[in-house]
């Protein structure tokens, strides 16, 4: 069967673990990750063109002037946008990519690519959300509280998403199998099988000629 391209963009609270699923989808199943440019500075160990392309806001809005995103949003107060052209080469060339973006990014894409599988990634609890952002100890509690309260702010948006998968602990590859097993289903849809279809029925009238 035809194994098409498409997007799966993946969202969730800062915290829970969307980083880790998406790779477990990269080393497992050969989903590619697109990089996005952002206007923030890079973090510790963060690498120019691995995480993001880390831009200046004039590159970024040259960017923009030029349609070169197929998306991009602000988050407290840096730019992020998705590269189109990564974007549209993929899925000539039928790849699985991976958008790890936030809310409105990902309601941008379904709009543009009404095929893409909007993905949103959440822990079983908040309890269990809060204790995942205390236990990495490297946040301040007011940066804690900040995130806790954009958690709020984005499951009001959870009701636009095609799915909701959630990451238990230490469970990431388990996550991602079942991003996979969407993944799988969705490509196996008549819909996205048409060539296939075609190329089966053409076989079969050739056998009864
Ligand atoms: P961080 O600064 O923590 O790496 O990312 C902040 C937020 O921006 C995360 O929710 C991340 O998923 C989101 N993000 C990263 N790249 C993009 C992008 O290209 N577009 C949009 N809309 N959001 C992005």
């Amino acid at each position: 069967m035809d194994k098409g391209g498409c997007l799966i963009v993946i969202s969730g609270f800062s915290g829970v673990g969307k980083g880790t699923v998406s790779r477990k989808l990269v080393e497992k199943y050969g989903y590619v990750v697109s990089v996005s440019a952002t206007t923030r500075a890079p973090r510790e160990g963060e690498e120019n063109g691995r995480e993001y392309f880390f831009v200046s806001r004039e590159e970024f809005l040259d960017s923009v002037s030029k349609n070169g995103f197929i998306e991009y949003a602000t988050y407290v107060n840096n730019y992020y946008g998705t590269p189109r052209t990564f974007v549209e080469t993929g899925l000539e060339a039928g790849r699985r990519i991976i958008l790890e973006i936030e809310v409105q990014g990902a309601l941008a894409v379904k709009k543009q690519y009404p095929d893409a599988a909007l993905i949103f990634v959440t822990t079983p609890s908040a309890g269990e959300l809060k204790e995942r952002l205390t236990g990495r100890g490297t946040e301040s509690q007011d940066v804690i509280d900040a995130r806790m309260a954009r958690a709020v702010a984005e499951s009001e948006y959870i009701d636009n998403y095609d799915y909701i998968v959630c990451n238990e602990n230490g469970k990431a590859e388990e996550c991602a199998d079942a991003i996979h097993h969407i993944v799988e289903s969705r490509s196996m849809q008549v819909r996205h099988q048409k060539e296939f279809i075609t190329r089966l029925k053409d076989e079969l009238a050739g056998f009864s000629e």
